[in-house]
C-alpha cells in the first residue's frame, strides 16, 4: 500500500467529509483507506507527505471535443453571423480538414493539458468526416498513453450523406468494442451531432442499436426551428419517440428546451450536460439550470472544448445563473450539486467504477494542489474555496487509477515539451489545409 499523508482532504463522499491532517491509502488502482493520518495503517510500502497540500477527487469533464485542440489561435476569415455560421466557418471546416495524425495529436494535446490541470476523466464527442473509420482508436491510443479515462463517441451526421452517417455509426460501434477491452478506462456512447443535421432514417438506424446516445440538443434556436420545419418535431421529441432518451444517454446544452420537454427528459433519467462558457461564446442563450433542476433532470457540467478543466466552467455556471435571474444569492447549491454530485454520478455510471469521490473502494483518481487555505476550509466552506481560489491553485500531483502521472506539476511519464512541439507542427499542417 502507498500512503499519502498529512494532507487536507476534500472527499466529496456521501458525508462530504473534509479531513485535516488526512491520509489516503492506495493499493493497485483503488483507494483502500481514507481518514486521519494518525489512524492510518503502519505497515506500508511507501509514505508520501503532502503537508500544505489539498487533495480532492480528480476533475471530471462531462462533455468536450478533443478534436478542437489544434484550433487554438485559429480565426475564421469570415465573421460568423450566427451559431450556424460558427459551425460553417469554423468547426465544420476544421473537422473536415482533420486527418488521422491531426486526430491523434489533438487528442494527445487535449488530454495532456487536461491531466496537467488535474482532470482525470473526459467524456469526448469527436468528428472527423474525412477520416471516420479508425478515428476513435486514435483517440483511445492517445488517452491510454496519457493515462486518463475517456469516453468515446463519434458525431454521426447526414451532412455528408447517409453513407457518411452510417460510417459514423460503424465507428461508434468500433468505439464500443474498444471500450469493452479496457473496462473502467475507456467507455463509449453512440455519438450524434444534433437533430438539425440528422435525417429520420439515420435516427431510426441508431435507435435500432438500442444503446445510449451522446448528442447536442437545442443548443441554438436554429436546431429547434430546423427540426420542427423539416420533421414536424422538436429535437428532443425526435429522440424521445425513438427511445433514445435513457439513463445511458447524455444530452448536451438544452438551452432551448420547453417546460414539457424538461419533464420528458427528467422522466428518462438521461443526463443533461451544461456548458455555459460555450453557450455564451456562441451567443446561443443561457440554459435555465434552475428550471431543469426543479424538473428533476440529472445535471452535469462540461467544457465543450473551451478549456482543459471544469474549474472556470463551474464558476461561469454560477455567475450566469445570477446574471440571468438578477439574484446575487441564486445558484450556489444548484451549481455545486450539478458538478459535485452530477459529474461524479455521470462518470461513475459511464465507466462502471466509483469516480469523483474519495472513499474506500473508489478508483484512486485524485489531484493534489499547492494550497494553504488563507481562511478556514471546512465542509461548509470548501465549495467557496474551490470557486474562489482552490480551482486556480497550482497542481502538484495527479494520480489516476493509482498511478502517479504528475509530480511537481510536471508529467512524470511523458515528455510534454516534445508533445507541444509535435502539436505545433501538426497544427501548422492542419491550418494550411484549413
Ligand atoms: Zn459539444
Amino acid at each position: 500500500m502507498r500512503l499519502y499523508t498529512d494532507a487536507l482532504i476534500i472527499t466529496n463522499d456521501s458525508e462530504d467529509r473534509v479531513i485535516e491532517a488526512g491520509c489516503i491509502g492506495v493499493e493497485d488502482e483503488s483507494i483502500v483507506f481514507v481518514g486521519h493520518t494518525k489512524d492510518a495503517p503502519r505497515d506500508v510500502e511507501e509514505r508520501i507527505s503532502l503537508a500544505h497540500r489539498v487533495v480532492m477527487p480528480g476533475l471530471i469533464v462531462a462533455h468536450t471535443h478533443l478534436y478542437s485542440f489544434l484550433a487554438r489561435g485559429l480565426a475564421p476569415s469570415v465573421a460568423p453571423e450566427n451559431f450556424v455560421g460558427v459551425l460553417e466557418h469554423v468547426w465544420w471546416r476544421l473537422d473536415q480538414a482533420l486527418g488521422p495524425d491531426d486526430v491523434y495529436w489533438s487528442a494527445m494535446g487535449g488530454a495532456v493539458s487536461a491531466l496537467l490541470r488535474g482532470t482525470t476523466t473526459l467524456i469526448d464527442h469527436h468528428a472527423s468526416p474525412s477520416c471516420i473509420g479508425g478515428s476513435l482508436e486514435k483517440i483511445a491510443i492517445a488517452l491510454g498513453q496519457v493515462g486518463i479515462r475517456g469516453a468515446l463517441s463519434y458525431e454521426i451526421t447526414d451532412r455528408h450523406g447517409h453513407e457518411g452517417a452510417m460510417a459514423g455509426m460503424e465507428e461508434n460501434l468500433r468505439g464500443m468494442a474498444l471500450a469493452a477491452r479496457s473496462p473502467g478506462w475507456l467507455a463509449a456512447r453512440m455519438g450524434l451531432h444534433a437533430s438539425f443535421t440528422l435525417d429520420d432514417a439515420t435516427l431510426d438506424a441508431v435507435a435500432g442499436q438500442g444503446c445510449g446516445v451522446h448528442v447536442h440538443v437545442a443548443e441554438d434556436r436554429a436546431d429547434v426551428t430546423a427540426s420542427v420545419e423539416r420533421f414536424g418535431e422538436t429535437p428532443l421529441q425526435r429522440l424521445s419517440r425513438r427511445g433514445l432518451l435513457s439513463p445511458e444517454s447524455i444530452i448536451v446544452h438544452g438551452v432551448h428546451l420547453t417546460g414539457d420537454e424538461m419533464q420528458t427528459l427528467a422522466s428518462s433519467k438521461a443526463f443533461l450536460v451544461h456548458n455555459p462558457r460555450s453557450n455564451m461564446n456562441n451567443g446561443v442563450g443561457a440554459a435555465d439550470l434552475a428550471a431543469m433542476a426543479s424538473a428533476g433532470i440529472p445535471l452535469a457540467i462540461g467544457t465543450d472544448g473551451m478549456g482543459p478543466d471544469p474549474g472556470p466552467e463551474v464558476m461561469t455556471a454560477l455567475v450566469l445563473v445570477r446574471h440571468e435571474q438578477g439574484d446575487p444569492a441564486a445558484g450556489w447549491d444548484l451549481v455545486r450539486h450539478a458538478y459535485c454530485a452530477g459529474n461524479a454520478e455521470l462518470a461513475s455510471r459511464t465507466f462502471g467504477r466509483t469516480l469523483g469521490r474519495l472513499e474506500v473502494g473508489a478508483e484512486a483518481d485524485f489531484v493534489v494542489r499547492v494550497y494553504d487555505p488563507p481562511t478556514p476550509l471546512t465542509p461548509a466552506t470548501w465549495w467557496g474555496h474551490f470557486l474562489f481560489g482552490l480551482s486556480e491553485s497550482p497542481v502538484d500531483r495527479v494520480v489516476v487509477g493509482g498511478r502517479e502521472l504528475v509530480r511537481g506539476g510536471e508529467a512524470v511519464w511523458l515528455d510534454a515539451e516534445m508533445i507541444w512541439r509535435a502539436c505545433r507542427e501538426q497544427a501548422g499542417k492542419l491550418w494550411s489545409r484549413w
